[in-house]
Order: structure tokens, then C-alpha cells, then sequence
């Protein structure tokens, strides 16, 4: 999955989320990255409650 830095910005890909950066060392600043459509679909849930989910 894709890692980001909420600290430093800093992003890297990992198979789990380290406890501190690897790039400034902020402990629990990386969080997951999410993808553009992520996003998108977070937006669509927000103004679209009808319940029927698209994907997955
Ligand atoms: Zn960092």
C-alpha cells in the first residue's frame, strides 16, 4: 500500500505502516495515501446516501 508522511510529505509504498518515518522520524505521522479515486468515492458517498455502493 502507499504510505504518506503527514509530517514531512514523505511518500513510499510498504506492506504495513511503520511506527515512525523513515525519512524525518515523526512517530505516527504516516498514514495510508489515498488514491484519487478514494477520494472521488468519499465525495460520492457524502452526497449520494441512497445506499446502493458502487464497487467492491
Ligand atoms: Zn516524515
Amino acid at each position: 500500500m502507499k504510505l504518506v508522511c503527514n509530517k514531512c510529505g514523505y511518500r513510499f509504498e510498504s506492506e504495513r505502516i511503520p511506527e515512525v518515518c523513515p525519512y524525518c522520524g515523526e512517530r505516527g505521522a504516516i498514514t495510508r495515501e489515498k488514491s484519487a479515486q478514494e477520494i472521488i468515492d468519499e465525495v460520492a458517498v457524502d452526497t449520494d446516501k441512497q445506499g446502493n455502493k458502487q464497487g467492491e
